[in-house]
């Protein structure tokens, strides 16, 4: 059934100009982009979009890397769409990811991984709603 995730390209990977290439991947992959924007978070914002990681130890720098430069936010579509994006972008840590996968390719730490991808589908409807408006999603 086609579906909707949520994804955003990480400062790591915008600095390093890797937004092309990441971009290209994804729809090479055979998603397509339902809504997309370049911006910044603020820090409120960033540790308002990762509240559910409050108690973990890496809080506080993830917290700060994600406020760190832009981002691009977009929602994709395609079948089965949050567990292939899964798969294509690979392990939380790319020295864990396989070959071809989007961090193995782009990612430098487990910290600083290129791309976000949401883990379910009530998730991406949460993160893709936290950066568009009813509008700009269709
Ligand atoms: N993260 C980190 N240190 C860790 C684990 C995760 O900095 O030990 C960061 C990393 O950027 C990751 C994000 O926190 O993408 C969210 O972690 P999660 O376990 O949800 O991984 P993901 O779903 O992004 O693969």
């Amino acid at each position: 059934m086609s579906n909707k995730t949520f994804t955003m390209i990480k400062p790591d990977a915008t600095a390093k100009g890797h937004t092309g290439a990441i971009l290209d991947q994804i729809i090479k992959a055979g998603f397509s982009i339902k809504a997309m924007k370049w911006t910044r978070l603020t820090t409120a914002q960033a540790g308002e979009f990762y509240a559910v990681h409050k108690e973990r130890p890496f809080y506080g720098e993830l917290v700060a890397f994600m406020s760190s430069g832009p981002i691009v936010a977009a929602i994709l579509e395609k079948d089965n769409a949050v567990a292939d994006f899964r798969t294509l972008i690979g392990a939380t840590d790319p020295a864990k990811a396989e070959e071809g996968t989007i961090r193995k390719n782009f990612a430098s730490s487990v910290g600083e991984n290129a791309v976000h991808g949401s883990d379910s589908d009530e998730n991406a409807a949460i993160e893709g709603s936290f950066f568009f408006s009813g509008l700009e999603r269709f």
